[in-house]
């Protein structure tokens, strides 16, 4: 078990590592690539001190290399739940479990609306994750909605198992309804409707209302103290996720002082 587990490895996720790490804790990154980021688009940043002009790629590099061999361990692979255990929180990634005694989120802009249908049935045929949930669904009807760039794969090999699937691209449909009684029963895509068993809705990131239940939200973002500290106790929030301005400077910060207030809480026993 680690001492702090930080979902998201953008600055703030890094910061809050960084910082972690100098206090003494054990802290790993759970994180998408960083290649996969808005800010390594980033042609060039001009208002992060130190590095004026660097593009997001070189800054997110520079990041990077300091955690290289600093003993933070970083551990690809999108975070899909996180639930309280007796001593701390275990997340989810892939088909794996990881634990730590402190919990920051640090996850960037995620799409916080969920489709109609999809908070109430997750569990119940609703799934983000093939690898995972498709052996439930071996020889039975399914629907993938593909909106992240391994989608495609990951129908694949539902297909690869048995699955009859039903896959919506972006370009096949816009609006979405999870429907059934106790478990999934169908998927209204715009106005045609599809008896499935189960959907699968495959985004780049998790919204964080259904990544942690009991996080409260604000016009769509993680609601946090100025410390960091979120509706759950033990769980900290950092950056983007905690809203506007989007800058790479705050997330710096904000990732600094979150590590720091979860240092006290696990200081504090
Ligand atoms: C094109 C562009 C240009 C920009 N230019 C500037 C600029 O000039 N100056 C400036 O200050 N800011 C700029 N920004 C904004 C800046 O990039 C952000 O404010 C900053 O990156 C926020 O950092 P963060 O750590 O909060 O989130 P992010 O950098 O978004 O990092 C979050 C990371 O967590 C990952 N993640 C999300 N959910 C999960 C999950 N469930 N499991 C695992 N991983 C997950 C994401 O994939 C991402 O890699 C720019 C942004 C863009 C897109």
């Amino acid at each position: 078990m680690y001492d702090i587990l930080i979902i998201g490895g953008g600055p703030a996720g890094v910061s809050a590592a960084l910082t972690a790490h100098n206090r003494g804790k054990s802290a790993a990154i759970i994180t998408n690539p960083y290649e996969g980021s808005g800010l390594y688009k980033a042609k060039e940043i001009n208002n992060y001190p130190g590095l004026r002009g660097a593009s997001g790629a070189k800054l997110l590099e520079t990041m990077y290399a300091e955690l290289s061999g600093s003993g933070i361990e970083v551990i690809h692979g999108r975070a899909l739940s996180a639930m309280p255990i007796s001593e701390g929180f275990a997340v989810s990634v892939g088909q794996d479990y990881l634990s730590g005694k402190a919990l920051i989120i640090a996850v960037g802009i995620t799409q916080s609306a969920l489709f109609p249908g999809e908070a109430e049935y997750l569990g119940r045929g609703v799934s983000y994750c093939a690898t995972c949930d498709g052996m439930l669904y071996r020889n039975r009807s399914v629907a993938v909605i593909g909106l992240s760039d391994e989608s495609e794969s990951e129908a694949e090999f539902l297909r690869s198992i048995g699955c009859k699937v039903e896959y919506f691209g972006r370009e096949r449909a816009k609006r979405f309804k999870i429907c059934g009684g106790d478990t999934v029963q169908s998927l209204i895509a715009d106005d045609t409707e599809y008896s499935v068993d189960g959907v699968f809705v495959l985004r780049k990131t998790i919204a964080p209302s259904a990544l942690l239940s009991g996080l409260e939200l604000s016009d769509g973002h993680i609601l946090a103290n100025d410390m960091g500290q979120t509706s759950v106790e033990g769980v900290f929030a950092a950056g983007d996720c905690v809203g506007r301005p989007y800058q790479v400077a705050r997330a710096v910060g904000q990732g600094n002082t979150a590590a720091l207030s979860a240092c006290e809480y696990l200081d504090k026993g």
